[in-house]
């Protein structure tokens, strides 16, 4: 198709990068179509489908073509060839990693986002995404109960909220020049990266043991700190996990806490995979104390059912967050439009920013908290169902119990004398044996050095049926991989 007919203008005018109203209709219903399809087949569909660089290769290898091709053309090959060839960490059988199961409206307002050109780097641009981000920003205060002061930005997701909060930790606690952070052996990997990006030589990355319940040991802290001070160095950040990705484990935040204040340390929780669990009772009592932090990450493209990319940094005085942050030039003079119109490019890493709080607008606007609210719990409650299931079972072994979504386990057969080495190969096989089958994805880990199994249960869509199938299927694989193994 020639460019003046793809825009419907003639002769010099047409405009080569233009599409006429009615071609950009039936591409995007297409779209729609292909999107609700995947979605209504997910629960037959495998949970992971994968292939190696020697497979992908041969299929997508080519030079840039120098001619368009037809758009319903187009679209398919992205459809059938390129995005079917993922895992589906939305479905209602995918508990590796931590999973997401966005909700429509969300994946909708990406689209309106984008389409409307959203700007959300300086007020002067974005006056209405600006304030709907702020009061977006105001729920998820409300929620953890940090200060009316407190306020923060959407991110990418978690990575980048750690790494502006320790940013702002550093900057905050005035540039020492030998800082030290100090994490939990149990801690995310993003937070040791964030704090290598903010400039922590490797000899101030404290990891500090964790207790056998795997929680930040605040004993084990106190005298890291006191050891650090003695050695001339200046502690900048105290990070905890409101949910570890190993286990789910929630550190003690409260007494971490007030630890930090006697301290005079800046305290960062990393909540991106369990923090909008306070939305929920239970939850709410596993992380009584976030908000008193000065810091928080959220993920809402985690627990609260957003599409990638949705992060979150709350800061308990956001005025802290800007001086961090702020670097005004030339160039931007006019976007100084006094300090309650909010340029969030002040606040972070981006100037250009996508309009990621529509979504969330949008999806609690459609659903209610409480609808949300419930999602979670039921997650928890099926979390806690297969931590039973687990303990019940002559076959399985609970290697940690229930933490938010999370539970570890591994396969041990009744009879004989297994070896730790044994084992592992044994739940190895297991875990490679499920993920091939597409039943169910699954991922492991290790909990001190013992291989173990892992569900992480959090989307809307698993039921218990999901979760009994699954672990039904590893009894039943077990029970195979031993026998055969034995004789
Ligand atoms: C997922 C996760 C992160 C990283 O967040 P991204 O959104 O993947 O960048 C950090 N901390 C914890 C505890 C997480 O679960």
């Amino acid at each position: 198709m020639s460019p003046s007919e793809r825009s419907g203008r003639e002769g010099p005018e047409a405009l080569g990068l233009e599409m006429r109203p009615e071609e950009m209709r039936r591409l995007g219903y297409r779209a729609v179509d292909a999107l609700v399809e995947r979605w209504s087949g997910l629960r037959e569909a495998p949970a992971w489908v994968g292939a190696s660089r020697d497979e992908t290769e041969p299929l997508f290898r080519e030079d840039a073509p120098e001619e368009g091709r037809p758009l319903e053309e187009v679209l398919e090959r992205a459809v059938e060839e390129v995005l079917r060839r993922s895992g589906r960490v939305d479905h209602p059988r995918f508990f590796a990693f931590v999973p997401t199961s966005p909700t429509w409206p969300s994946v909708v307002a990406d689209f309106l986002a984008s389409g409307f050109s959203v700007f959300q780097g300086t007020w002067l641009e974005s006056a209405g995404p600006s304030q709907v981000e702020l009061v977006v920003l105001d729920w998820f205060r409300e929620w953890l109960g940090m200060p009316e002061e407190a306020g923060g930005l959407l991110t990418s997701g978690g990575s980048a909220a750690n790494l502006v909060a320790l940013v702002a930790a550093r900057e905050h606690t005035g540039n020492p020049e030998r800082p030290v952070v100090y994490l939990s052996d149990q801690a995310h990997s993003s937070l040791e990266r964030a704090a290598r990006i903010a400039g922590v030589a490797p000899d101030g990355i404290r990891r500090v043991r964790s207790t056998d319940e795997f929680r930040l040991d605040p004993e084990a802290l106190a005298e890291a700190l006191a050891r650090d001070r003695e050695e001339g160095r200046t502690p900048i950040c105290v990070c905890s996990s409101a949910g570890a990705t190993n286990t789910g484990v929630v550190d003690a935040l409260d007494v971490v806490g007030s630890l930090c204040r006697r301290e005079g340390v800046w305290h960062h929780v990393d909540g991106a995979y369990g923090g909008f669990a306070v939305l929920t009772q239970r939850g709410r009592e596993a992380l009584a104390g976030i908000g008193s932090a000065d810091s928080v990450t959220l993920d809402p493209h985690k627990w609260l059912f957003q599409s990638y990319e949705a992060g979150c940094v709350l800061v308990r005085d956001a005025g802290i967050l800007e001086d961090a942050f702020r670097v005004l030039p030339d160039y931007l003079q006019d976007t100084e439009l006094g300090r309650a119109q909010v340029n969030f490019a002040d606040r972070g890493i981006q100037l250009t920013r996508s309009f990621r709080a529509l979504k969330v607008w949008m999806s609690i606007q459609t659903f209610g908290v409480e609808a949300f609210r419930s999602a979670i719990d039921r997650a928890l409650e099926l979390a806690r169902r297969a931590e039973d299931h687990v303990r019940d079972s002559e076959e399985l072994e609970l290697l940690s119990a229930a933490s938010l979504g999370v539970v570890c386990f591994r396969y041990r057969p009744g009879d004989g004398a297994w070896s730790e080495e044994e084992l592992e190969r044994l739940n190895e096989a297991i875990q490679n044996r499920i993920v091939e089958s597409g039943f169910a994805m699954m991922s492991s880990t290790r909990l001190r050095s013992t291989y173990s199994l892992r569900l992480c249960i959090l989307s809307y869509r698993s039921d218990g049926a999901d979760v009994r199938g699954t672990l039904e299927r590893v009894e039943r694989e077990g029970r195979r991989l031993a026998a055969a193994w034995s004789s």
